[in-house]
């Protein structure tokens, strides 16, 4: 095995969004950590939130694309918090800049608010509001399509931020430079590890997805459609 540390996505690699990590994914976890590699998640959501989808596994964790990275600690069971980082926020030109975007392409008619800023410093643009029903949210942009046509023009209009296409029907938003791939390559640099020595697992490797940055990058990727697939993914890699 040449591979130091596996990083892995969270939502619809390990599990989906929202849902406890199911029995068989985590005996993968358990596999890798008894072969004694090094795992880290690398996830677009809160630390202490991938924790516990997890079923608090002792692993370590990147939040937030890199702004924050908690590492588990054996003594106490938990996560101790390395950074934690909050970057300010020119929200009132955010909004301004989204209103544009929503007037330009017709998404004018939303349900609560139409940006929601995340006390980190993310942002998020759902197009049909934050207070949306969950079925219009769903049947709005299955495909990604709707944004993945518009989406080199959002990452222009907001050229300080990563721009994902996100959840089911928004664009999603880190500061520059957090993205997953950043947030590995500053693992690397903080800890001695080479981009040779890291596989990488996701799901989300498309245009405008939050894998993409790592996808397209030299570090080793193996794709997944299915979280139900990772064990056949994680012991063919293993046996090969
Ligand atoms: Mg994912």
């Amino acid at each position: 095995m040449n591979k130091k540390v596996f990083a892995f996505d969270l939502d619809g690699t390990l599990t989906e969004h929202r849902t406890w990590i199911t029995d068989e994914n985590l005996a993968v976890l358990q596999e890798l950590k008894d072969l004694g590699v090094r795992i880290v998640i690398t996830g677009a959501g809160q630390a202490t939130r991938i924790f516990r989808q997890l079923r608090e596994f002792p692993v370590d964790i990147i939040g937030n694309y890199g702004m924050q990275y908690s590492v588990y600690s054996e003594a106490t069971g938990e996560l101790k918090v390395v950074r934690d980082i909050v970057l300010p926020c020119e929200k009132e030109s955010v909004a301004e800049r989204a209103a544009a975007l929503r007037e330009k392409y017709g998404f004018t008619e939303f349900t609560g608010e139409h940006v929601e800023f995340h006390p980190s410093g993310c942002v998020t643009i759902p197009l049909l509001g934050t207070k949306a029903d969950i079925s219009d949210k769903l049947a709005f942009d299955p495909d990604r399509a709707k944004r993945r046509a518009i989406y080199d023009e959002v990452v222009a209009m907001f050229p300080e931020y990563t721009v994902f296409v996100g959840g089911s029907s928004s664009f999603d938003m880190a500061p520059a430079p957090y993205n997953k791939y950043y947030a590995l390559d500053l693992l690397c640099r903080e800890e001695g590890y080479t981009h040779e020595d890291i596989v990488y697992i996701g799901d989300d490797y498309g245009t405008g997805g939050n894998d993409e940055s790592v996808y397209k990058s030299d570090i080793d990727f193996l794709t997944i459609d299915r979280y139900t697939d990772l064990p056949e993914i994680i012991h063919n890699y293993l046996n090969k």
